[in-house]
């Protein structure tokens, strides 16, 4: 994804903001971990999880599921569940975390689909000239002087 470009979050800011947090952002992320005994199921969209078998690990501060190969720190959850690019999830930590002062906007605009909104209007603005619509053959010419006083 490259619609994220215009906001970005330094990654040892949002690293140090996030560290202590993470249950934080599970919880605003809707993902019920405290049920567990200890594993839910799956909130990835890309694991179709028939038996309970993700948890998270508060001691390690990383998720284990079927699905993931090593453990995923708070990073890889996010990117998991919405299905982000690494820039993203910064971004989106940030917000959940939040902690909208960590991002950063280029550009002078506010979102990703302003930006685009204002290329694209830019592009397109001189497309639409059309072919000048001229009147042929009649050649009025208006007497506009005043009789001539003798
Ligand atoms: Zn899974």
């Amino acid at each position: 994804m490259s619609g994220g470009a215009q906001r970005y979050v330094p990654t040892n800011a949002i690293k140090s903001a996030v560290a202590g947090h993470e249950i934080h952002v599970l919880d605003a992320l809707g993902i019920s971990w405290r049920i567990g005994r200890p594993h839910i199921h799956c909130p990835y969209p890309t694991h179709t999880d028939e038996h309970a078998s993700w948890r998270w690990d508060e001691r390690r501060v990383r998720a284990f599921c079927s699905c993931i190969t090593g453990a995923h720190d708070i990073f890889n959850v996010v990117a998991a569940v919405e299905r982000l690019d690494f820039s993203a999830t910064k971004v989106r930590v940030a917000e959940l975390l939040g902690r909208p002062d960590l991002i950063i906007h280029t550009m002078g605009v506010h979102s990703p689909q302003e930006a685009h909104a204002r290329v694209h209007a830019r592009r397109t603005v001189l497309k639409g000239s059309g072919v000048l619509d001229r009147k042929q053959g009649q050649s009025v010419q208006a007497c506009t002087r005043e009789p001539a006083v003798p």
